[in-house]
């Protein structure tokens, strides 16, 4: 590669979209987007939902064609890791594991996260699975089709996607959630309350407040959990799914500032003035935050992955723009859609929409009497509604908000205080 390039550390959601972007944007250096992972950068999403279920494969979830990035001369390099990262005058320079170095005059990290890694006895059994990539998908797609027993350790949308897709093919599962509620980081109780009595309808066990203490096995392979009770669930398979660490290494290397994350600003810049981190990996100023609100966020979306990629682009040819769009999320557990639109943290009051007994409602959050979020089970056009809504600066009267009676969309009207808060940014 020419020294005079930007080089793009990390290949799957953030790192195509910068590279395109850079495209877009008029950009004709050389760009290199280099990953450690095998495949062509595809999207993790449906690894735990169609994947699993045997109904997409690596190849099916590419979202570029070679032709893509041949037409667009972007160079993608598969199979290399990164391990160290010099700056010097004119940019820096990378180097892969193999040896093979990476010079560049821009650098942008994508590197995303890895699965949470818990320490229990019995952590190396056969059978005892993390889900990031598409490999872990293959590996723990094949050990389900055998299973009878699966145990999912953590009550997240992950596990909870790869419980309603494993019930859903006849197998006896439990999900074992530490906490007292289901999802608890990303969603309200009520919305908690509904996912723990759907997966119950639907013959999932789920316990609470459970407490693993080890991985009990016979013959190298996984054959129970075991609680701190004493009791132990059997399982074939175990996945693990508490939750991710964001991949900081090689910006540590660098020296800049991390906190949960590469801290950035809103023009996805880290600390270092000159390069930007984007995705999973980047910890970033709440784009909709509210006063009193919660300043800075990491966001572990396809949505923000892509939207900041585009703000890092642009912040690379000297174009930035604030980071400004709405923060929104799905997950698919059986048929059950959620979709969530904006961020429910440091909310003060919610407001529920429909009936959940009738597995379609929405949960409308709000801080100081103004919209900021909403969680929608099967209600598409409460989705769109409030993500609308947030997106214009409007809100919903929360007095009114749980009339189903009346779309919401009709309902939308101006919040004085984040109109205001959007003139003046
Ligand atoms: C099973 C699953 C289901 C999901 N479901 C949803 C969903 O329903 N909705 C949703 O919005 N989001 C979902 N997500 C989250 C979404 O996939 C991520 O937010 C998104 O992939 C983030 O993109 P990214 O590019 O920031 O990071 P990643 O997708 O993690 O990509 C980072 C890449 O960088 C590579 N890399 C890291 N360090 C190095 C290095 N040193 N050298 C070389 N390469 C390196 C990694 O190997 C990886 O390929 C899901 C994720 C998973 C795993």
């Amino acid at each position: 590669m020419s020294d005079s390039g930007t080089l793009i550390i990390g290949n799957c959601q953030a790192g195509v979209q910068l590279a395109s972007t850079l495209r877009e944007l008029g950009d004709t250096n050389p760009i290199v987007l280099v990953g450690e992972e095998p495949h062509a950068p595809y999207q993790r999403p449906p690894l735990s939902k169609a994947f699993l279920k045997g109904e997409a494969t690596a190849d099916s979830l590419t979202f570029r064609t070679h032709e893509f990035y041949r037409d667009h001369d972007i160079e993608l390099v598969p199979r290399e890791r990164i391990v160290s990262l010099t700056r010097t005058a004119a940019g820096g320079v990378a180097v892969a594991e193999s040896g093979r170095e990476f010079p560049f005059a821009r650098l942008a990290l994508t590197t995303g996260a890895v699965p949470r890694q818990i320490p229990f006895e019995g952590s190396e059994l056969e059978g005892v699975s993390y889900l990031r990539t598409a490999t872990d998908a293959a590996v723990l797609e094949q050990k389900l089709r055998a299973a009878e027993n699966v145990v999912v350790v953590g009550g997240g949308f992950i596990g909870l996607e790869v419980a309603a897709g494993a019930r859903a093919s006849g197998k006896t599962v439990t999900v074992l959630e530490a906490a007292p509620r289901l999802v608890g980081r990303a969603v309200s109780e009520q919305t908690s309350a509904f996912y723990l009595q759907a997966h119950r309808r639907r013959g999932t066990t789920v316990i609470l407040e459970a407490r693993v203490v080890r991985f009990t096995g016979e013959h190298d392979r996984v054959t129970g959990v075991q609680l701190a009770d004493g009791a132990v669930i059997p399982a074939d398979v175990v996945l693990i799914g508490v939750g991710v660490v964001p991949r900081t290494e090689l910006a540590e290397q660098l020296g800049l500032a991390v906190d949960n994350g590469i801290t950035v600003d809103a023009r996805a810049l880290t600390s270092d003035g000159v390069t930007v981190a984007a995705g999973d990996c980047a910890n970033l100023p709440n784009p909709s935050v509210t006063p009193g609100g919660i300043d800075r966020v990491r966001l572990e979306s396809v949505q923000n992955a892509v939207e900041q990629a585009k703000v890092a682009a642009a912040t690379l040819l000297g174009r930035g723009a604030d980071y400004q769009t709405v923060p929104w999320f799905w997950s698919d557990q059986a048929d059950l859609k959620l979709q969530i639109a904006g961020l429910s943290g440091g909310h003060d009051e919610v407001v529920l929409r429909g009936d959940p007994d009738s597995e379609k409602f929405s949960v409308l959050y709000y801080r100081a009497g103004e919209l900021i979020a909403a969680d929608c089970v099967n209600r598409p056009l409460d989705f769109i509604a409030v993500r609308g809504a947030l997106h214009h600066g409007q809100t919903v009267p929360p007095a009114v908000a749980g009339d189903t009676s009346v779309a919401l969309k009709k309902l939308v009207s101006p919040a004085p205080a984040l109109a205001q808060k959007v003139l003046t940014t």
